[in-house]
């Protein structure tokens, strides 16, 4: 470890020594021991056409030439607009208003901001807490979010609060803001009880939604992240899309790690074909070069905000917001995902025809597709959860056979960029096949 150094998500005492990684191409990671390693996780799910893409770099350093940085209120530019007007093409077309941020949580936080605001410019009254909204009618309020069970939103305060109450959040617990949370209907390949569990969750749903309303229910929709790569099917979006319409509540998608082809099309969404009132992007936005995330909200949203009352601007910004740098690599990577659009979507293909052979191996229950992610759950006699101990087990030993993988403690999953060949990905399945032998 380095002496001045705090790294994330990183226990320095029990961890292993973080590796040095030099220079990296296309999927392989070049260490400073001269070793190469594939990076089958996209390095936290962020790059999608492999390290140091040229096309990219090369947007980088001419929009750097440029204009490398301004101030985004009272003074715009080129790439912010232009990336936005692209990314509106690939969108559901009632989605219409891009507000630029520069994480995925702040891409959630900004998402939470805006629909709750959005009630109260609206008029509705609002809080949590009727005594500071006196005379309100409790039944009008608005001021709480429905969350699933499992849901990783990011790492701020907002966005902990709607995420699962897991270990990452736990020590704050009593300073996070109530939600309310209900099941995520989670499958797997020859799951016998998806239809009823969907059911079960959409009448819970119902129940609640019968009983108040809400500011807005907020899903990762089709996978779970760090919640383990939980799974859910499209029919289930589009009946969670049925009954906000029906109670008259938002629905807003965080897509910060499903968007830009990750679930085997463009974006979730696209591929449920729900279109949600607001959507939160950001990872893959960038290619995997620079920190950049877009909130994107429907025109009626924006009109609730459009008005001659200052009261009703949203008050948010980051210092960093749309930094043409980030856009410009933005721009240069959707053309890449344009080209390139038969990767990220025969992926799930692939995956299958590998996972047959680990079908009905002893020690994997609960395998799962949803494009380019794969994931399965590892068998062992310490529950499923991120603490398992056979999470570094199954790192180290693919770190020993030159595959990056980092798994969500039993959940072993593959989230390669679109540029790994198949021979590669043949690689990868061989190594997991050997890994387990092990086990
Ligand atoms: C990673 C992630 C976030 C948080 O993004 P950061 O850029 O790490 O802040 C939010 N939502 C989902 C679904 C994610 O996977």
């Amino acid at each position: 470890m380095h002496p001045h150094l705090w790294y994330p998500y990183t226990q320095a005492k029990t961890a292993p020594s973080p590796l040095k990684v030099k220079s990296a191409q296309g999927i392989w990671l070049e260490l400073e021991d001269g070793r190469r390693v594939m990076d089958c996780i996209s390095s936290w799910w962020v790059n999608l056409h492999g390290h140091a893409h040229p096309q990219i770099a090369a947007a980088i350093y001419q929009q750097a030439k440029t204009l490398e940085q301004v101030i985004f209120a009272g003074l715009t530019h080129d790439p912010a607009e232009q990336l936005a007007e692209q990314l509106l093409q690939y969108l559901p077309s009632g989605l219409n208003r891009v507000f630029y941020s520069d994480n995925g949580s702040t891409a959630v936080e900004v998402a939470l901001k805006m629909a709750y605001q959005y009630w109260v410019n609206k008029g509705v009254n609002l809080g949590v807490n009727p005594g500071a909204n006196l005379g309100a009618n409790l039944a009008e309020q608005r001021g709480t979010f429905i969350a699933f069970a499992g849901a990783y939103h990011g790492d701020t305060f907002g966005t902990m609060a709607v995420g699962a109450r897991s270990l990452f959040s736990q020590v704050f617990s009593d300073l996070l803001f109530q939600v309310e949370c209900v099941p995520f209907p989670a499958t797997y390949l020859g799951d016998p009880a998806v239809q009823s569990q969907e059911d079960a969750v959409l009448e819970l749903l119902e129940t609640k939604l019968e009983q108040m309303p809400y500011a807005g229910i907020l899903i990762e929709p089709l996978v779970q992240g760090a919640g383990g790569m939980r799974m859910c099917r499209p029919e289930f979006l589009q009946r969670l899309r049925q009954i906000a319409n029906q109670f008259n509540t938002l629905l807003i998608f965080d897509e910060v790690m499903t968007g830009f082809g990750r679930t085997g099309d463009w974006f979730a969404c696209v591929k449920a074909n729900v279109q949600p009132d607001i959507i939160c992007l950001s990872k893959g936005i960038t290619g995997g070069f620079l920190p950049l995330a877009v909130t994107i909200c429907t025109e009626t949203i924006y009109q609730a905000f459009y008005s001659d009352d200052p009261l009703k601007t949203l008050y948010h910004g980051h210092s960093y917001t749309a930094n043409p740098l980030g856009c410009a690599a933005g721009l240069a990577s959707l053309k890449l995902m344009q080209e390139n659009e038969s990767r990220f979507k025969g992926m799930e293909t692939k995956h299958w025809q590998h996972l047959a052979a680990l079908a009905t191996h002893p020690k994997l229950e609960n395998l799962r597709v949803t494009g380019t992610i794969a994931a399965m759950d590892i068998v062992t006699d310490a529950e499923t959860s991120y603490l398992n101990p056979v999470g570094p087990q199954l790192r180290q030993q693919a770190l020993d056979r030159g595959v990056l993988l980092r798994p969500l403690g039993n959940v072993l999953y593959l989230m390669p960029p679109y540029c790994i060949t198949d021979d590669e990905l043949t690689q990868v399945y061989e190594t997991i096949a050997a890994i387990l032998k092990t086990l």
